[in-house]
């Protein structure tokens, strides 16, 4: 047999590529498309990368070369990688398409809208100032998601979680009317609001508006606060459904919540509403050189009393503190976060879990967290991002 189909083989030796496989390879696209079935659309310039960092945009899917695949199809052939990729792609848009989000129904209007992989995100602002530019709303929502899923990809990483680990996206909706978010607050949220509402649950949400607290018309306040927000989102959906901010884990909630915000922005300039007592502004948000004096000067331990407010009481240079204690946490025992937030949400208190997975009580946790922050925070704070 193997002699005959070399015999074969040879017999025909001067037909061309496009003779001789017509029926053979017609699963690996044309030569038209490189064989892949499929090509990039080039219709989305410089957010292309943006989009392949989301699952679904409002605008993507409006796109007559690809509808949000952000493949554009061959047209001379049906098959190849990426014809497979597209049509997998195609079912997925179709589905996000078709699936509602609250405020939209509300309103009767489609919203601008991004799904990503840990949010489900609205934004209606048209124009935002970003450092010396503007933004308009899908280059916002986009910075959103993308400064967002930065955060919730160091903290998946923290907290050992995966997409399933959430009993659900995370919704962030920010409004630039005060008239819109009020309506959510209302009819979605079950509440009436004030300047930002967050909804702990199974469906975690927050509803805010751009023009009011402190956001002004600014991309980078906007996405700083959706980041910040985000974080105490999560905590309260992962693992397990509850929020710790009104048990005694208040440090735990804030300090998180601050401490992403300044990874990623290199200063702290959230303080939600239920949390604040309105104007906070400790040093400026640039938080490190001001802990390092601050602990240095006062000597008398101060975990014992702060690990047991809620997030609601914590003041001004609580909040610092806050975040310091989960930087030491995060630099020094990033294992046992998981484990002490578990903890907190089912009412254990702080000196149980530091002795359980710290091995320390609650005297030695600050003298080791005062000595960290002693030997390694600078004497010249981070330069904060002036722009998303
Ligand atoms: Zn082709
Ligand atoms: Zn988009
Ligand atoms: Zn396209
Ligand atoms: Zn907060």
């Amino acid at each position: 047999m193997i002699f005959l189909a070399a015999i074969a083989l040879l017999s025909c030796p001067q037909l061309d590529e496009d003779d001789a496989k017509p029926e053979i390879d017609i699963s690996v696209g044309c030569k038209e498309c490189g064989f892949m079935g499929a090509e990039d659309c080039d219709n989305h310039g410089k957010l292309f990368e943006a989009e392949q960092g989301v699952d679904y945009c409002w605008l993507a899917t409006q796109c007559e070369d690809c509808l949000g695949t952000l493949l554009a199809d061959c047209n001379k052939c049906e098959s190849g990688p990426l014809y497979i990729k597209r049509q997998r792609e195609l079912g997925k848009q179709e589905r996000f398409r078709n699936s509602t989000t609250q405020p939209a129904t509300l309103f009767e209007r489609e919203l601008p809208r991004i799904i990503s992989k840990h949010f489900d995100i609205c934004v209606t602002a048209e124009k935002m100032k970003n450092g010396s530019k503007n933004m308009n709303t899908h280059q916002l929502i986009h910075a959103m998601a993308t400064e967002c899923e930065a955060s919730a990809t160091l903290f998946d990483e923290h907290f050992q979680a995966q997409p399933y680990s959430y009993s659900n996206r995370a919704r962030l909706w920010y409004f630039t009317d005060a008239k819109d978010h009020q309506e959510v607050c209302i009819e979605i949220l079950g509440s009436n609001g004030g300047a930002d509402l967050k909804f702990y649950g199974v469906n975690p949400a927050v509803s805010s508006f751009s023009n009011g607290y402190g956001l002004g018309n600014d991309a980078l306040e906007v996405v700083r606060n959706a980041v910040h927000v985000s974080i105490h989102l999560m905590l309260s959906s992962v693992h397990q459904v509850g929020w710790i901010g009104n048990k005694k884990a208040g440090w735990f909630d804030i300090g998180a919540a601050h401490w992403y915000e300044d990874k990623l922005f290199a200063r702290v300039a959230t303080y939600c509403v239920e949390e604040a007592n309105s104007g906070l502004h400790y040093e400026n948000g640039k938080w490190r050189v001001a802990m390092k004096k601050h602990l240095r000067k006062n000597k008398d331990y101060i975990l014992p009393r702060l690990t047991q407010l809620t997030s609601g009481v914590l003041e001004e240079e609580q909040h610092a503190l806050a975040w310091s204690l989960f930087d030491y946490m995060v630099a020094n025992h990033p294992e046992a976060l998981k484990p002490m937030l578990l903890g907190y949400k089912n009412g254990v208190e702080s000196r149980v879990l530091f002795k359980k997975h710290l091995e320390m009580n609650i005297m030695q946790v600050e003298d080791a967290w005062r000595g960290w922050v002693a030997e390694t925070y600078p004497l010249k704070d981070l330069k904060p991002r002036k722009r998303v």
